[in-house]
């Protein structure tokens, strides 16, 4: 063993695995968890019940040997399957191109496996039921809500949004901490769809084991609001309702970015005008059945527990957080949603947090343990890229729940999928953020913007991508390369 430690904070997913890749170094760690160990009880695994894992998630899976594991269990989601609130369902696939697909994954099986894998090492050892409360900022102690002080070379703050390491950096002395909280209006609350052998013969879709489709991410986009499903490996599907915690404060653009994909004319779908639809007004029995039998109805049949589970379980906040500088020298940084909390629709939180693990193993490389050098270079790196899966991640809310209804941008996702199956250097905005863990968010960002400006442009125009002469749009695209890009090419 090297005769550096590093105290961890927070063994959710960023924690876990971290705590391999140093393990895998010879680098004794001691991991901190509020919680208790979610292998001996049942503990809630917090947050979404699975994710999707996709490319930049799974590159630093791949590094320590976890991919195969974790995919095993995995249930492919080939693309968006649409639920429009009348008519048929529609599958907008997400890339033109084989092998291209997200996997839906169980949040708790995947913090168990790399808190099994990292234990493992005989330099790892994990205290439950610790909640770190404070960090001296002179000392680079971390300060447990038991009294315990510890310490080691350095401490890596894991410990999530509301991280207390952060809240020690804004409030107990680094200088000119930058921070900032932006909580969107809506809530969510997670549902659930059991598998095809616990409902009904006739309400399935016809698959042993699925009631709906299970290779995709079901989406009922109804403008100011949507509900999602992804599937489980047990059949069952986990859907997560995401509606404004306020009825009367709901305001179809309020806080909206500017996103090219959004349409001229939103479609309402079912909601009427005038309807007013918040969790403030879903209070009794009555109000959640009418609400979901008017919005969602084909799903309902498929939700035997729907009542049980909207009283019983909780609505969740969704917000993102930014923050900087993520170090104080080399005593404590900051990484995963502790650094930068994302809203979770581009689902990338988790893929980006596994990314920034991948980095900093890779400027370990370069500076060894000099953590200051690491720290520094690892923010300046990294900085730029958070924030634009952030801006991207928020802007993409807008596309999932009322673009995705839109004729237009469906146009143009045909397009996309037509000119990823013609041109091999074509790669969307969604392609480059999820399938393109070599391209830095920054770069996906400016380069698919620009993208999608022509590409609306075009088919706000078209009547059909049939009339669209490709040929053309691929040198229009080409022509958008990286060295236009405002990224600087140090970070590229
Ligand atoms: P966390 O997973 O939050 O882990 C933090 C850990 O620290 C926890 O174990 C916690 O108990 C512990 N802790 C907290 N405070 C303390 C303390 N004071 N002391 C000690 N321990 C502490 N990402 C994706 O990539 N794909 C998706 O599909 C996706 N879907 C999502 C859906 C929803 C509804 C939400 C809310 C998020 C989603 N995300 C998704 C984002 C993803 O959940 C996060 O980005 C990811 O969990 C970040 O990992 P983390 O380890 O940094 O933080």
């Amino acid at each position: 063993m090297s005769e550096q430690k590093v105290i961890i904070i927070g063994a959710g997913l960023a924690g876990s695995l971290l705590a391999i890749y140093l393990a895998k170094r010879r680098i004794a760690v001691d991991v901190y968890e509020a919680r208790g160990d979610m292998r001996r009880a049942v503990v809630s695994a917090g947050r979404s019940i699975n994710l999707a894992l996709s490319d930049r998630g799974i590159a630093a899976l791949r590094e320590v040997g976890m991919d195969g594991y974790m995919l095993a269990e995995a249930v492919p989601m080939y693309g968006r399957l649409i639920h429009p609130g009348s008519g048929e369902t529609k599958l907008l696939p997400y890339s033109g191109r084989q092998g291209e697909y997200i996997n839906s994954i169980s949040r708790g099986g995947l913090n168990i496996a790399l808190m099994n894998e990292a234990g493992r090492h005989p330099g790892v050892s994990f205290f439950f039921n610790e909640r770190c409360v404070d960090l001296d900022v002179n000392t680079g102690e971390a300060i447990m809500a038991s009294g315990k002080r510890v310490s080691g070379s350095t401490v890596i703050a894991t410990d999530g949004a509301g991280s207390a390491v952060r809240n020690a950096m804004m409030h107990g002395g680094v200088e000119r901490f930058n921070f900032s909280q932006t909580w969107l209006e809506h809530g969510y609350k997670e549902l659930h769809i059991p598998s095809q052998d616990q409902l009904p013969e006739e309400v399935g879709y016809g698959d042993a084991r699925f009631a709906i489709e299970p290779n995709a991410l079901h989406i009922w986009p109804r403008h100011k609001f949507m509900m999602i499903a992804l599937p489980n490996f047990d059949g069952s599907f986990t859907c997560t309702l995401f509606l404004g915690h306020k009825a009367t404060v709901l305001s179809p653009d309020f806080g909206r970015p500017h996103v090219e994909s959004r349409p001229a004319q939103a479609d309402t779908q079912n909601s009427e005008a005038g309807t007013q639809n918040g969790f403030d007004k879903l209070t009794d029995e009555a109000a959640v059945r009418e609400f979901f039998h008017r919005e969602f109805p084909d799903a309902v049949p498929l939700m035997p527990t729907l009542v049980e589970d909207f009283f019983t379980h909780p609505t969740g906040n969704l917000g993102t957080v930014k923050c900087f500088p993520w170090n104080i020298g080399g005593k404590a940084l900051l990484l995963g949603d502790a650094a930068h909390a994302v809203v979770p629709f581009y689902g990338q939180g988790m893929n980006c947090a596994f990314e920034d693990i991948r980095i900093l193993d890779q400027l370990i490389d370069a500076h060894g343990t000099d953590w200051e050098t690491v720290y520094e270079e690892y923010g300046r790196l990294r900085k730029v890229n958070t924030d634009a899966i952030a801006d991207m991640a928020e802007e993409n809310f807008y596309e999932m729940r009322d673009a995705t209804a839109d004729p237009v941008f469906q146009r143009k996702r045909a397009l996309e999928t037509k000119l990823e199956q013609t041109y091999p250097d074509y790669f969307s905005k969604y392609s480059m953020v999820t399938f393109r863990e070599d391209l830095p968010y920054a770069v996906a960002k400016d380069k698919g913007n620009a993208q999608d400006q022509l590409l609306m442009t075009i088919c706000r125009e078209a009547v059909s991508v049939d009339d669209i002469e490709l040929e053309q749009i691929i040198e229009q695209i080409r022509r958008i390369s990286p060295e236009t890009s405002a990224v600087p090419e140090s970070v590229r």
